[in-house]
């Protein structure tokens, strides 16, 4: 059997597209490397055969009847169980939602399957993307296929995983504070966060509906690119969806040269030298990576934005208010689990008691407590205040910037259950965050090793559409590590 390099979407896709190989070898070939090593990785909660190999052989015969595919013809791509697929079962990685069973498909799925991609299975994921590990999925641990005894990232930590370990070419995940790039950062890969709106919602089950956004994860920026492309665009299904037509991400990253007469700034309060807790490995590849955008032409500055040290309380009050309200729809009576026994507000306490996991019960709490009539104004009133100051910093910063840098994540992926207390794991997202409150799009790409030879990312963060602008960044760094 022919076999295919999953480490490239682009030569995959290209190699069916020529006929060197199949859409269903190609789907072979991951379901079987599936089979082989997702029992110690645990990346995959459903692994859907079937439909796969169907959908693949239905490539093959546009292919062999000379119609045209689309532009991932063949390519075996995973999907973050937080996203509706049509027939394949859709847990968010939660004993509330196991055997639920969407009758529709995600715009995103959509877009996917009208590409020819071919959807292999649901990826591991904290339960609800709550998490920064991907400790908290009722379907147990992913483990970081760089280090087996070490945490994937997370929330998308099974979708990371599953390129990293090249189980597949390409996933998707979310990433509502940083859970496509964190784990992207942990297992040494490149995920790609979208501007907020500019990638459809349809379909994504709602963690924080004013920060979700779905992003991809991939082995290249080029490959990432290509990705997003696909699932871009105005979907009139989700109210938040962007008008306007995207430009090519793709051909923004093809185009590029160099970086000569871009203005990057490195933000200061994230860059070692501001809020504490960035390992000092972290810190020394973050400053290689600098030097590498600098070499490449652009005119980098370090600036502050004070604001930042307040962005993770914002954050952690604003996320669990709104998942307070979005996750009141699992009652028992509509969707997945339901307890018996008692009268109907007995069977809905008991439902989401037994369906539930310890963090998201903490969150649904900490939710509801900071809108409840006599907090509203201390807590949910003032996070909003401070995402408002931030997006009003952010936009008077991109007057004069186009790109901001910092690390992906203040240190490399930790030791299994070495952050047991919630709020050491919320501090693991003090440099992914700021994005999602103002909307932002954000990459990160690999950039050498830190701490026990793990992998280190780098962030670039960009204005309202500005994906080309930072890929074209995060490309230069990529080229530089492969020097
Ligand atoms: N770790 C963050 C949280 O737990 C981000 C999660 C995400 O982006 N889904 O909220």
């Amino acid at each position: 059997m022919s076999e295919v390099n999953f480490a490239s979407v682009i030569e995959t896709t290209a190699a069916v597209a020529k006929g060197d190989v199949s859409a269903t070898e190609a789907t072979q070939q991951a379901l079987k490397k599936i089979e082989q090593d997702d029992a110690k990785i645990n990346a995959f909660n459903t692994v859907a055969s079937d439909s796969a190999l169907a959908q693949a052989a239905a490539v093959d015969e546009k292919i062999a009847s000379g119609q045209p595919v689309g532009p991932l013809a063949g390519l075996p791509i995973a999907v973050k169980d937080v996203i509706c697929t049509e027939g394949i079962e859709t847990t968010c990685s939660s004993n509330i939602l196991r055997g639920w069973v969407p009758p529709y498909d995600a715009t995103v799925v959509e877009k996917l399957k009208a590409a020819d991609a071919i959807i292999v299975g649901k990826t591991n994921c904290d339960e609800f993307a709550m998490g920064s590990s991907n400790e908290s999925s009722a379907f147990g641990p992913v483990l970081n296929p760089r280090d087996l005894s070490r945490v994937p990232g997370g929330s998308s930590g099974g979708a990371a995983a599953a390129v990293a370990s090249g189980m597949v070419a390409a996933s998707l995940g979310t990433d509502t504070g940083g859970s496509v790039r964190q784990p992207a950062s942990f297992c040494g890969v490149v995920g790609l966060k979208p501007t907020y709106g500019g990638v459809s919602r349809y379909g994504l089950i709602a963690y924080a509906s004013s920060f979700d956004t779905v992003g991809v994860i991939g082995n290249s920026v080029a490959d990432a690119a290509l990705l997003h492309d696909t699932l871009a665009g105005q979907d009139v299904r989700d109210s938040t969806s962007l008008p306007g037509a995207r430009e090519s991400v793709s051909d923004a990253v093809e185009a590029s040269q160099d970086l000569k007469g871009l203005k990057v700034g490195v933000i200061k309060e994230l860059n070692g030298s501001g809020l504490a807790g960035f390992e000092p490995e972290v810190v020394d590849r973050f400053r290689a990576s600098v030097d590498t955008v600098v070499a490449a032409g652009a005119d980098v500055e370090e600036i502050s934005i004070p604001a930042i040290e307040a962005t993770l309380g914002a954050y952690y009050m604003l996320v669990p208010s709104e998942a307070s309200s979005n996750l009141a729809r699992f009652d028992g009576v509509r969707y997945g689990h339901r307890a018996s026994g008692g009268n109907t507000a007995e069977m809905m306490r008991a439902t989401r008691t037994e369906g539930f996991g310890a963090e998201v019960q903490r969150r649904i709490m900490l939710g509801t407590y900071a809108l409840s009539a006599g907090y509203y104004d201390a807590y949910y009133a003032k996070a909003s205040r401070l995402r408002a100051k931030l997006i009003a910093d952010f936009a008077a910063i991109y007057s004069e910037y186009d790109v901001l840098m910092c690390p992906t994540s203040p240190c490399v992926a930790f030791e299994l259950g070495a952050k047991e207390d919630p709020l050491s794991m919320y501090l693991v997202d003090i440099a992914t965050i700021p994005a999602n409150l103002v909307g932002a799009p954000a990459i990160s790409v690999p950039f050498g090793t830190g701490a026990a030879d793990m992998p280190v990312g780098i962030q670039m963060i960009g204005p309202k559409f500005g994906e080309g602008t930072i890929c074209r960044v995060a490309k230069a760094i990529e080229e530089a590590k492969n020097d």
